[in-house]
């Protein structure tokens, strides 16, 4: 049985979509991985201010994300990244 799939690798990533999952916010930012450090700079949604935090860990992860997506995209003609994902076929 063959399974459908779709690749992208990491160093054709542009545009991000942040979803806050406070129930009463659910905004939904896109933006390209470069502005991603200008719209949550304050670590929180720029619409509710619910932070996106974990209190144990308490880094800032979109920021880690884009130096990742950033570093990778440099570093691409030594290795790269493919995200696989299975499509939904709902025939
Ligand atoms: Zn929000």
């Amino acid at each position: 049985m063959s399974e459908t799939v779709l690749k992208f690798l990491v160093s054709e990533l542009r545009i991000v979509r942040i979803i806050c999952q406070n129930n009463k916010c659910a905004a939904v930012v896109e933006t390209t991985v470069d502005d991603l450090d200008r719209y949550f700079r304050g670590w929180c949604c720029p619409l509710c201010k619910e932070p996106f935090r974990h209190d144990d860990l308490g880094n800032n992860f979109l920021t880690e994300l884009q130096n990742a997506l950033r570093g990778l995209k440099k570093i691409q003609d030594k290795v790269q990244v493919e995200f696989v994902l299975p499509v939904k076929n709902d025939k």
